[in-house]
């Protein structure tokens, strides 16, 4: 599904490179996490799985594709089967959660039919089904990585790359986003986090893989994060870190049972109980809770600012015909079609 083989990426003006012969395969239907402190390469990993840079040497294959024989012409159909979210959320901010998520669908040319049933299916895998049409500043940091998700999620990508997805969220509403990854993957999606946050790498018990200078240092199949001495960690206050754990510890038997265990039922209602008592944990005290570590410009919202749900009304009706003044935004999302599509280098 995605394989390094030797892969050297060198930046222009760069002494070191930022990854240094880095060999692993991911298998289909696997949730691997990249970790490894800041500046070890792990976005300029994703960046390789997206064709939005090119290996000096070696060769990144996904999907089938090496990408660097991958045309520029054809990277935009490549990039359609392969969903990103990233730590800043990137929503259109002139644009409703519906547009928001509908819009990737507009500009690839998907049927007003397809995206009539793609957008409320996909806000609903997120739990937003009633959110279609706030904005994004209505909305916390939660629920506005919620919605990138949902975005990245709608076309069906058969991979999920989440670079940092939590690393702007307070603990709580982390959990809430490692459970709907886990979802995403339980249903098949590759998924592949990039993160520097120990907590979540530990409780999981997946695949790590370990950066360090531009080197991979460890590819555990069932890892934790390690020396966590010099790493950061999050640090919920006692009870809602809890909390978090025991819910992410239930959903994760969730998975477990996914796979055809007869204790499926007990499980899931454990999971739905642990998490309630999160979401209760974290709605509560909402003017206490502890500021998220580097949080960007559009902090989340405390809940009580918020303004009041507004009555649902049919999704549809919030999606209006595709602006194109927008497209500068397709274009990062690797959304635009290939016909506008300069033969240009991938490398900015
Ligand atoms: P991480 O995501 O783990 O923090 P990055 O992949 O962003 O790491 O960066 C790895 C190294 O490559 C760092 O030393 C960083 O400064 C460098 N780097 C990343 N992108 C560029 C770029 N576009 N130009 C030059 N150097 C870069
Ligand atoms: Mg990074």
């Amino acid at each position: 599904m995605i394989r390094f083989e030797h892969v050297t990426k060198r930046y222009k003006g760069t002494a070191k490179p930022a990854l240094s012969d880095i060999d692993f395969e991911v298998q289909r239907g696997e949730f691997v996490f990249l970790v490894g402190a800041s500046g070890s390469g792990k976005s300029s990993c994703l960046r390789l799985i997206l064709r939005e840079d090119l290996p000096s040497s070696g060769r990144v294959v996904a999907l089938g594709r090496d990408t660097t024989s991958l045309t520029t012409r054809r990277t935009p159909y490549f990039r359609r089967q392969i969903g990103a979210v990233f730590q800043d959320f990137r929503l259109l901010q002139s644009k409703t959660v519906a547009q928001n998520v509908a819009f990737t669908l507009q500009v690839i040319g998907r049927s007003r039919a397809f995206i009539k049933q793609a957008v409320p299916e996909a806000l609903d895998r997120v739990g937003l089904a009633d959110m279609g049409r706030r904005m994004p500043h209505e909305l916390s940091g939660g629920e506005q990585q919620r919605v990138a998700i949902a975005r990245a999620l709608v076309n069906r990508p058969q991979i999920l790359l989440a670079d940092e997805p939590t690393g702007n969220l307070d603990p709580g509403t982390s959990v809430d986003i490692m459970r709907i990854l886990a979802q995403v993957n339980a249903t098949g999606t590759t998924v592949v986090m990039a993160t520097h946050e120990a907590t979540f790498v530990d409780q999981m018990q997946r695949r790590v893989i370990e950066l360090s200078e531009g080197e991979l240092v460890r590819d555990e199949r069932q890892g934790g994060y390690g020396d966590t001495s010099v790493i950061r960690t999050l640090q919920p206050e006692a009870e809602r870190g809890a909390a978090a754990i025991a819910a992410l510890t239930a959903v994760l038997e969730v998975q477990r049972e996914v796979s055809g265990e007869p204790q499926a039922e007990a499980a899931v209602q454990k999971a739905v109980d642990a998490v309630e008592d999160v979401v209760d944990a974290v709605a509560a005290p909402a003017a206490t809770e502890p500021p998220a570590a580097e949080q960007p410009a559009a902090a989340p919202s405390a809940a009580a600012d918020r303004p009041a749900v507004r009555p649902s009304e049919p999704v549809d009706a919030a999606i209006p015909p595709v602006d194109v003044d927008a497209l500068g935004m397709a274009d990062r999302l690797g959304l635009r079609s290939a016909d506008d599509d300069e033969e240009v280098g991938p490398t900015s």
